[in-house]
């Protein structure tokens, strides 16, 4: 298989690193996630990648907490994700660097766009902690940004399901999936892949993004190599 692309931004939810314990962090089925990440390196790929904190917080799921102080919770639980996967990146023998928006310097490096393409072209993993680094915001919309920042070709969405649907399919078996939208039907239909934050500043830089299923993490090298291992959304 050859590669489509040089430079992608993977963004991996919160919850495709909880494996089958359903919360926080399942450390084997991290390592699951980083071993085709090492293979697409090892073929010449540059890999940013951005993490989710759903797994252990989401500001919008806070009832009644104040929701700036929210997101600041789910910004930092972005970074305990953020070290997990770097960890395991290196134990598959990636070299690594993790560069959070909002700076704890003891932790990792700053957000320093040149200093992270910098990296990408030594052949280092990025792994970017705190989404944008403001609140009301999500990291959907920080994969977006940096995605756009670092020049990515393409925008590779790992999750738990296969692609996008017209309805939900855990409680719709007729729901159908698409192979193919744009970001005006997302934005239009009120699909619930991204946020409209996302969809509209994809949208905008014409970056392609592709939405799929983390559970066969092969699906990383077929992704890159251009196979439509679920659904692409273009502008
Ligand atoms: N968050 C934020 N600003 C950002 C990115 C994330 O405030 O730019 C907070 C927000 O509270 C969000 C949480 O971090 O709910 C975790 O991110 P997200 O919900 O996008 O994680 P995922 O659903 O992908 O696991």
């Amino acid at each position: 298989m050859n590669l489509k692309y040089k430079r992608v931004l993977l963004k991996l939810s919160g919850e495709s690193l909880s494996g089958k314990i359903g919360h926080g962090i399942d450390f084997d089925t991290v390592v699951k996630i980083c071993e085709p990440i090492k293979k697409i390196v090892d073929m010449g790929c540059e890999v940013a990648i951005v993490v989710g904190g759903g797994n252990f917080w989401r500001g919008r799921s806070s009832g009644s907490m104040d929701r700036t102080r929210a997101d600041h919770m789910g910004m930092l639980a972005t970074v305990i994700n953020a070290l997990g996967v770097a960890d395991g990146l290196e134990q598959v023998g990636l070299d690594v660097r993790v560069q959070t928006a909002i700076a704890m310097q003891e932790v990792a490096e700053p957000y320093i766009r040149n200093r992270a393409v910098r990296h990408l072209e030594k052949g280092r993993v990025v792994v970017f902690g705190c989404g944008t680094g403001n609140p009301y915001f999500s990291t959907d919309t920080g994969a977006a940004l940096r995605g756009a920042e670092i020049d990515a070709e393409v925008i590779l969405k790992a999750t738990m399901v296969d692609g996008v649907y017209d309805s939900d399919p855990k409680k719709n078996p007729n729901a159908k999936k698409y192979d193919h939208l744009t970001y005006m039907e997302i934005l239009n239909q009120n699909l619930q892949v991204m946020d409209m934050t996302a969809a509209s500043f994809c949208n905008d830089r014409g970056i392609p993004f592709l939405v799929f299923s983390i559970e066969d993490p092969e699906n990383i090298v077929r992704a890159v190599c251009g196979e439509n291992v679920g659904t692409v959304i273009t502008k």
